[in-house]
């Protein structure tokens, strides 16, 4: 079932998504060559605290999931696209790293990711990213009342086929609220004019995720969370919590 936000809501769901807009740049700011993953979900953490958010990733087990998610950050470097485990893997010069976060703030939740790289970036992966930036922007854009999903979906995948980069298939973004994981599913690719009609108060969390591979084939990691390339090639993810509105689009996850 899809809900739609009040108008009381909304405002609810950009203190939380002012809360993750800031850790993520929080992270960012101390990402560099030498730091482990660790240390950044530590950043992060104290973002959360500090704004007495908690986090719906830290012990988050879908029913895919071995065991429960251990941090409040997703850190994917390089060839991980999505749900990489934090741990003491210290960042090299050139790493493509995503991090993906979440608060919960008065019982309402933000989800947003950003991808970057660390010391001398790769031209391929500064490209990659901003192919990424420019989906999600797009998505975005979409997100207006009269469209519908499959509108949103078509923009986003739009960019993607015009970069010839891969995406993951069946992987996409989603209804947000309560809780972090709501109707409707948003997929990265779609038909004009198809699809869930897009109506004030919808939130949602629009994420593009762009493999350098046109294939986007991927495996999971031992540790039953990580998502990795299975051509080796890397990959980047953005993501905001973006709320329908009559006045447009509306992003709840900035800073
Ligand atoms: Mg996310
Ligand atoms: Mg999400």
């Amino acid at each position: 079932m899809v809900e739609l936000k009040s108008d009381t809501a909304l405002a609810a769901m950009r203190e939380a998504g002012r809360v993750v807009g800031n850790a993520l740049a929080a992270v960012q700011q101390e990402a560099a060559i030498g730091v482990s993953l660790l240390e950044l979900d530590e950043v992060a953490r104290g973002v959360l605290a500090a704004a007495g958010a908690s986090s719906p990733f830290l012990g988050y087990r879908p029913s895919f999931a071995p065991v429960p998610f251990p941090a409040v950050i997703c850190a994917s470097v390089n060839d991980a696209v999505v749900h990489g485990v934090p741990d003491g893997y210290r960042l090299r010069d050139g790493d493509l790293v995503s991090i993906d976060c979440g608060a919960v703030l008065d019982g309402w939740c933000g989800d947003a990711a950003v991808s970057f790289t660390v010391g001398t970036a790769r031209p391929e992966d500064t490209a990659l990213i901003a192919a990424a930036r420019r989906a999600l922007e797009a998505g975005i854009a979409a997100a207006v009342v009269g469209n519908r999903l499959g509108d949103l979906g078509y923009a986003v995948g739009a960019v993607a086929r015009a970069g010839r980069y891969g995406m993951l298939e069946g992987f996409g973004g989603h209804g947000i609220g309560r809780r972090m994981h709501e109707d409707p599913h948003v997929p990265n690719e779609g038909r004009p004019g198809r699809g869930f009609p897009l109506r004030p108060g919808l939130v949602l969390a629009i994420e593009p995720m762009l493999t350098a591979g046109g294939r986007g084939d991927y495996r999971t990691d031992p540790d039953g969370w990580t998502l990795r390339t299975t051509d080796g090639s890397r990959a980047a993810h953005m993501e905001h919590t973006v709320a329908v509105t009559e006045d447009g689009p509306r992003i709840l996850t900035l800073p």
